[in-house]
C-alpha cells in the first residue's frame, strides 16, 4: 500500500445482536433504542421509561453488568431481561503498563477482532484513548494504524465498552447510592486511537451521547475531543450531533504534502477543510479548534510552513497541538529535532496560537499516538518492508 491509495470507507459493520444465545447486548443501545427493545421483549410499555431509567443507571452508572445483582428489579422481571438480553463489553486481553504509567489495553471484540485502547494518567485526572474502527480505511503515510489491513467499523456498544472496561480496571464505578464520585481517574475521553471516527460516525454519536448521559458515566461534553483526519461533509455533524469538541489532523500547510501524508486531502483538500472549520457552529475561543501537527523531520517543519500556517488559520479559533512523530518498525520518517520542535512553536506563539508540545506517553510500550495497531497485525509486514521487497518504495 502507498500514501496514495484510493480514499475509501467500504468497511463492514456487524450487527447489534452478539451470536452468543442470539441474545441482545443492551451496551451501546440509545434510551430510546432501549426503549424499543424492552418493549419489544415484554416489558410494559407504561413500565418501559422507570425500566430504561433503572437498568441504564445500573449498567452505565454502577457498572453492574449482571442482571440477577440489579435490585431493586422484582425478580420474575430479572428472569425476563436474562431472557433476552445480556450486558457485554469487550473482552480486555491484555495489559501492559508504561514505566510513565500509560496502561494499554488490547480489546477483542466480536469476530476476534483486536482494537488497542490507551490510558494516560495526569495529576490524578486520565484520559482514555479510545479506537473507533479495527484498523483504518485510510492510509497517512506516518501513521501505523494506516498501514492495517483488516478493517471493521465497532458497534457503540464496542465503543461505549472500551470507557466501561477502563472504569473496571481503574476500579472506578461507584457504590449504588453513594454520592456522585467527582474524583474521576478517566476524567477525558478522545477519539484518539485506531480508526476514522467519522467514517463510522453514527456508531460513535451514539456511543458518545451514552458517554455524556448525566445519569451513567456522565462526562460533560467538552471533556471528550474527536479527532478527524478531515472527513468534511460529516465535519458539521460533528458539532450538530455530538456537540463535543474536535481535532483535525492537519500535518501540512500544502496540499502537495499533504496529499502524501493524509491521502485524504486528494478528495477534501486544505481549503475545502479550512471552510468547513470555518463554519463549524462550536466553534468559538473557548472551545477552539486543536491542529493536529505532526513534527516530521524535514517534511513539514520549516520556518516557512510554521508561517503558512499562521496564515491558513487566519479566522478560526484554533490552537495547535505539535506531536513529535513516535517512530515504529519500518516508519519512513524520522522526527523533527527538539530545537526544530522549538522553533516552529515559537512561531505559532508569536502569532498568538496556543502551541503545545504533546509529550509522547507510553512510548515504551507502542501506546503513543500513531502506534496503535492491533499485536497480529502488527506481527505482519509493515508497508516500508512491503514495498521495498517489491520494489516499489
Ligand atoms: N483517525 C483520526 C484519529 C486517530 S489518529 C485522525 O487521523 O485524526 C490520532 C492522532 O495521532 C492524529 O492526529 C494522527 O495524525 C496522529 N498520528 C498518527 N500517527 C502518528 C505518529 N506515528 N506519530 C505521531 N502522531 C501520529
Ligand atoms: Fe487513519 Fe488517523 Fe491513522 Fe490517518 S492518522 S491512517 S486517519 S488512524
Amino acid at each position: 500500500m502507498t500514501a496514495n491509495a484510493p480514499v475509501t470507507q467500504d468497511v463492514l459493520t456487524i450487527p447489534r445482536k452478539l451470536p452468543e444465545g442470539g441474545k441482545i447486548n443492551l451496551v451501546g443501545l440509545t434510551r430510546e433504542a432501549l426503549h424499543d427493545v424492552l418493549v419489544q421483549h415484554g416489558t410494559p410499555e407504561k413500565q418501559a421509561k422507570m425500566r430504561v431509567n433503572q437498568i441504564w443507571q445500573w449498567i452505565y452508572g454502577w457498572g453492574v453488568r449482571d442482571f440477577a445483582l440489579m435490585t431493586n428489579l422484582a425478580k420474575p422481571y430479572r428472569a425476563l431481561l436474562e431472557e433476552h438480553f445480556t450486558v457485554e463489553i469487550p473482552e480486555m486481553v491484555s495489559k501492559q503498563v508504561s514505566e510513565d504509567g500509560t496502561r494499554k489495553y488490547l480489546v477483542r471484540i466480536a469476530g476476534g477482532h483486536e482494537v488497542e485502547v490507551v490510558y494516560i494518567p495526569e495529576d490524578g485526572r486520565g484520559t482514555l484513548c479510545v479506537s473507533s474502527q479495527v484498523g483504518c480505511t485510510l492510509t497517512c503515510s506516518f501513521c501505523h494504524t494506516g498501514t492495517q489491513k483488516l478493517v471493521r467499523n465497532l458497534t457503540a456498544g464496542e465503543i461505549v465498552g472500551q470507557i466501561m472496561m477502563a472504569r473496571d480496571d481503574l476500579g472506578e464505578w461507584p457504590e449504588k447510592g453513594a454520592p456522585k464520585n467527582e474524583t474521576r481517574l478517566l476524567s477525558n475521553i478522545v477519539l484518539m486511537g485506531m480508526g476514522e471516527p467519522l467514517y463510522n460516525f453514527e456508531n460513535v454519536r451514539d456511543a458518545m451521547k451514552i458517554a455524556m448521559d448525566g445519569e451513567g458515566i456522565a462526562l460533560g461534553r467538552r471533556r471528550i475531543t474527536l479527532s478527524t483526519s478531515g472527513v468534511v461533509p460529516e465535519i458539521h455533524r460533528t458539532a450538530q450531533e455530538i456537540g463535543c469538541l474536535l481535532a483535525v489532523s492537519f500535518h501540512a500547510t500544502t496540499d502537495e504534502t499533504r496529499d502524501k501524508l493524509v491521502p485524504i486531502n486528494k478528495k477534501w483538500n486544505i481549503k475545502a477543510l479550512l471552510d468547513a472549520l470555518r463554519e463549524y457552529p462550536k466553534a468559538t475561543n473557548s472551545e477552539r479548534i486543536t491542529f493536529e501537527y505532526v513534527m516530521l523531520n524535514g517534511v513539514n517543519d520549516t520556518d516557512e510552513d510554521a508561517h503558512r500556517l499562521v496564515k491558513l488559520l487566519e479566522g478560526i479559533p484554533a490552537k495547535v497541538n505539535l506531536i513529535p512523530f513516535n517512530e515504529w518498525p519500518g516508519a519512513p520518517y524520522k522526527r523533527s529535532s527538539n530545537n526544530r520542535i522549538r522553533a516552529f512553536a515559537t512561531i505559532l506563539m508569536q502569532a498568538g496560537y496556543a502551541s503545545p508540545i504533546r509529550t509522547p506517553r507510553g512510548e515504551d510500550i507502542m501506546a503513543a499516538c500513531g502506534q496503535l495497531k492491533s499485536a497480529t497485525e502488527r506481527a505482519r509486514k509493515s508497508r516500508a518492508q512491503i514495498a521495498a521487497e517489491t520494489g516499489q518504495a
